[in-house]
């Protein structure tokens, strides 16, 4: 049992860990190349998240060992030091990104708009650090925890910017387009469900929701009149 403060030594490794595979991700490169390219759609935005979702996760794991934790312990004080600041660099990654995007299809719309950047909902990780302490010495859970409810987290980012901007402009007397798409090899009836597209405002309930391990995406078209020019071959929005 140790009483030292391990918080800055292991934000350094999860830090370390994380910027090491951010920079090295050859999908992060790829997205990041279609989006200063200005061909970039909010599939991108989805992309991001869910691979930072990944590259997360695997940082905070990677970097907690039982003997490391005072008393074996994933302490509130820790996780905020740590997995905070980590789920707020990706958050920050994912907007900066998303809002690139956003300015072209703004652009390409003829909506002399900015993009919107919704912040870091601190309820939902506040909760991520309440699950941390309530599973004490339980390495196993401490584990799972900074598993998919981390990783689910960070994807949610993509579906925040979508709703945050469509509504923006909605509000500012346009027709945005929104969609949702099902993905993932366990794709269930409730997303099943879900898969539907129209004028923002008219989504149903729980559209933005992910379940755990739901990979499923909500994407947003700019449009001044609901009207999206579809590509005739594939029938998705262009
Ligand atoms: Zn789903």
């Amino acid at each position: 049992m140790s009483t030292a403060d391990i918080a800055p030594a292991l934000w350094a490794k999860m830090r370390g860990s994380y910027l090491a595979a951010v920079s090295g991700d050859t999908e992060l490169r790829a997205i990041n190349a279609i989006a200063r390219s200005g061909k970039a759609t909010h599939l991108e935005t989805q992309r991001l998240a869910a691979r930072l979702a990944e590259i997360t996760s695997e940082s905070l794991t990677r970097s907690i060992f039982p003997d490391t934790l005072p008393n074996g312990c994933f302490y509130y004080n820790i996780g905020q030091r740590t997995v905070i600041p980590l789920i707020g660099m990706s958050h920050d990654l994912t907007m900066s990104t998303a809002s690139l995007i956003q300015a072209v299809l703004n652009k390409n719309t003829g909506i002399g708009l900015k993009a919107v950047t919704p912040p870091l909902n601190s309820g939902v990780v506040n909760g991520i650090l309440n699950q941390l302490t309530n599973a004490g010495d339980d390495y196993t859970k401490i584990l799972s925890i900074l598993g998919e409810p981390v990783r689910n987290t960070i994807a949610h980012f993509g579906n925040d910017f979508v709703k945050a901007n469509a509504d923006f402009q909605r509000r500012a007397g346009l027709q945005p387009q929104i969609e949702r798409q099902a993905h993932g090899s366990k794709t269930c009836a409730w997303c099943r469900g879900l898969v539907w597209s129209g004028d923002y405002g008219d989504e149903p309930a729980d559209f933005y929701r992910k379940h755990d391990y739901c990979r499923c995406t909500v994407l947003f078209t700019p449009s001044k009149d609901g009207n999206v020019k579809q590509n005739a071959h594939s029938k998705k929005w262009v």
